[in-house]
């Protein structure tokens, strides 16, 4: 696939100051970690920044019908040209190279003008794009892929397995009964409510996905090499980053989730997985990725080796 030439590039911007009226908000008992934010506010001075769930509830909600507000993106650069992109309560990545960009996962529907936002303080615009890689077909990663696609004619890619479940041939997602049967568990309700409210229900297919045309790596920036992890969904996928030694894993590993109380490497809460004896399996897989930095689909970013993260989570999944 040949990459994407000439697109324009917007003028870098990079996160604002944190404004007193944020620090002084924030909750000291509040459990989750602060949010990501740009490199240079890394090592300790997150903690004078709300969490992401707080700075959430904090300003106004949706009225619109379902489009989340839109605030400041959150961005971790982790490597050169490959930021992590804190949503609504998904991550996304991007990737860049030169003048062209690979998206990884696209947030919710609501998270949709986040999205752009977070292209443009990276100095990238849509039209910039040259595929979005899927790494799975749930609507918090999906939201905006067929957005991107049908506007600015940016490819869909994902693994062969997913294609009709991006297509919403089937649908392998938690449903309602099954969330309200865990309502009782800390930190379900508030995000089935926050789901809601994003598009987590929402119809949001693609019409015209794509599996890789080719095996290995892409012909993208960043070169990002598939790896199939199924389980939480039949043809989840991580990306790896083989020059900056990053793994971006979608769901198949995440750092922490608003319906954990745990942190660090692990997986999401079973009622998520659509296979989880698979999924557990795929860790196995994870723990022979040779990288450093680990994006997840859901938490902070998390620094040392991938293995170990992924035995961790393999051993404490049970
Ligand atoms: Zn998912
Ligand atoms: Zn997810």
């Amino acid at each position: 696939m040949p990459r994407r030439a000439g697109a324009a590039i917007l003028r870098s911007r990079t996160a604002g100051p944190v404004s007193r009226r944020e620090r002084g908000r924030r909750c000291r008992a509040c459990p989750a970690l602060p949010p990501p934010t740009d490199g240079a506010r890394s090592g300790g001075r997150d903690d004078r920044l709300l969490c992401a769930e707080r700075l959430r509830r904090a300003r106004p909600g949706p009225r619109d019908g379902g489009r989340a507000a839109v605030r400041k993106p959150e961005t971790v650069r982790v490597a050169a040209g490959v930021h992590l992109v804190a949503g609504s309560n998904t991550n996304w990545v991007i990737v860049r190279e030169g003048d062209t960009v690979t998206l990884v996962d696209t947030g919710y529907p609501g998270d949709r003008e986040l999205l752009l936002a977070s292209l443009a303080a990276v100095g990238a615009a849509p039209e910039a794009v040259a595929a979005v890689l899927i790494t799975h077909a749930h609507n918090d990663h999906l939201g905006s892929a067929e957005f991107l696609r049908v506007r600015y004619g940016v490819p869909v890619l994902m693994h062969e397995a997913e294609v009709p479940h991006a297509r919403r041939d089937f649908l392998h997602q938690v449903t309602v009964g099954k969330v309200l049967a865990n309502g009782w568990r800390p930190g379900v309700l508030p995000w089935a409510v926050h789901a809601l409210r994003s598009g987590g229900t929402a119809k949001v297919p693609v019409a015209a996905p794509e599996a890789f045309p080719v095996a290995g790596a892409l012909d993208l920036p960043g070169a990002p090499v598939p790896v199939h992890t199924p389980g939480h969904t039949g043809g989840h996928c991580a990306y790896l980053l083989p020059e900056t030694g990053v793994l971006i894993t979608g769901d198949a590993l995440v750092s922490g989730h608003p319906t954990s109380r745990v942190r660090g490497p692990q997986l999401l809460p079973r009622m998520f997985d659509h296979d989880r004896e698979r999924a557990v399996a795929s860790l196995a897989v994870l723990e022979r990725v040779d990288a450093g930095v680990l994006l997840p689909g859901h938490g902070p970013v998390h620094r040392g080796p991938v293995r170990e993260a992924a035995r961790c989570a393999r051993e404490s999944a049970g």
